[in-house]
């Protein structure tokens, strides 16, 4: 690999703590979270309790575990939760959700009749439905939906489909969970409020170490039964954490000081597609770029191009045979990302 980084476009988890950051961090108070003593713990919790209009919160290591806590509240052994085929909970939590809690999953495909990927469509979800399906069928207690949708490309699920889903499953007692690991990219690209968004869910994951650039940590939000539930469901996971304080804060500093700053990164992901849709039209339509995330076709396999662009010092991630991703965050800026999008886009051009 490189010696010189123009762009790790690989992940928005990339980031690393600011030093101001790194301040507040060291300077937070902490006690034990599993003797609920952690009063920066309590402070994160309850400011994204507010922001969600939750009852209560649980912070968490990682947005899969907040994940599985919530769909796993709603859903017991043997049912299912309805979910999208490219799906976080799906594809990337390792199967947790049928290994350690017994649940079972059925998917609908989006992106259909030119939809963009990713976007929920209730027609789909009501097909699939089978609450109470009685001795000879799985029963269907929760519908997951992505907001917005990473392997669909940073897709922003629109507020009328999700208030269809939201009321089509609450009329028939269906739990509803939304991964909202990157709800904030959501939030300030449309002005719809995270509370909005999160009133039509019963569980909510919320990711710090995203684009926010927290170094760690994701926070589930539910009732105050549910999140009682989840704490212990936690805990016997071998998820209680002690003095994380210092890392909450790290949560708190990326609340106060980077979501509106998530629009930088949605300018710089634009940029991208712009520099490599100049030279290779077919890989990218730049207007479709919703968020911070650019995803490519490429004519050819796409992990030939990944591993030369490494070469010239950007890095993105090859996806699918024929797909490259290319994720932007607080570390990069758009001229670094333009640069980067012709050197892509250059390769694409140049592969035989
Ligand atoms: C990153 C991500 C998560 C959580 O990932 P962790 O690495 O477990 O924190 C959950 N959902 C989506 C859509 C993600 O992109």
């Amino acid at each position: 690999m490189t010696a010189d980084v123009l762009a790790d476009l690989r992940s928005d988890t990339l980031t690393r703590p600011t030093p101001a950051m790194r301040e507040a961090m060291a300077a937070a108070p902490v006690g034990d979270d599993v003797y609920d003593e952690d009063p920066t713990i309590h402070a994160l919790e309850e400011r994204v309790a507010g922001l969600t209009g939750k009852q209560a919160a649980l912070f968490c290591a990682t947005g899969s575990l907040a994940n599985q806590l919530g769909v796993w509240l709603q859903v017991a052994p043997g049912q299912e939760v309805l979910c999208d085929a490219q799906a976080h909970i799906a594809r990337a939590e390792m199967g947790a959700h049928g290994a350690l809690a017994g649940i079972t999953m059925r998917t609908w495909t989006s992106g259909r009749d030119g939809q963009p990927a990713g976007v929920a469509d209730w027609a789909d979800i009501e097909a699939m439905l089978a609450p109470d399906a009685g001795p000879y069928l799985v029963s269907t207690t929760c519908v997951e939906v992505e907001n917005t949708h990473n392997f669909g490309g940073g897709t922003i699920q629109p507020i009328e489909h999700l208030r269809e889903v939201s009321a089509g499953c609450r009329a028939v007692d269906i739990g509803l969970h939304l991964d909202g690991a990157r709800l904030f990219n959501a939030h300030v690209e449309t002005g719809i409020t995270i509370g909005e968004y999160a009133e039509l869910f019963d569980t909510v994951s919320l990711c710090l170490s995203k684009g926010l650039g927290a170094p760690v940590g994701s926070v589930l939000v539910g009732s105050s039964e549910q999140i009682a539930r989840a704490r212990v469901q936690r805990k016997r996971l071998g998820a209680g954490w002690r003095q994380a304080g210092i890392l909450a804060a790290a949560g708190l500093y990326a609340l106060d000081h980077h979501v509106e700053r998530l629009r930088d990164d949605h300018a710089a992901a634009k940029g991208f597609a712009e520099e490599v849709a100049a030279l290779v039209p077919d890989a990218v339509d730049p207007a479709q770029v919703p968020t911070n995330i650019v995803v490519l076709r490429t004519p050819g396999p796409a992990a030939p191009i990944a591993a030369a662009a490494a070469e010239r010092g950007v890095l993105v991630s090859a996806l699918g045979p024929r797909m490259l991703r290319a994720v932007t965050h607080l570390d990069v800026d758009e001229q670094s990302c333009r640069e980067a999008g012709r050197v892509v886009g250059q390769l694409i051009t140049d592969q035989p």
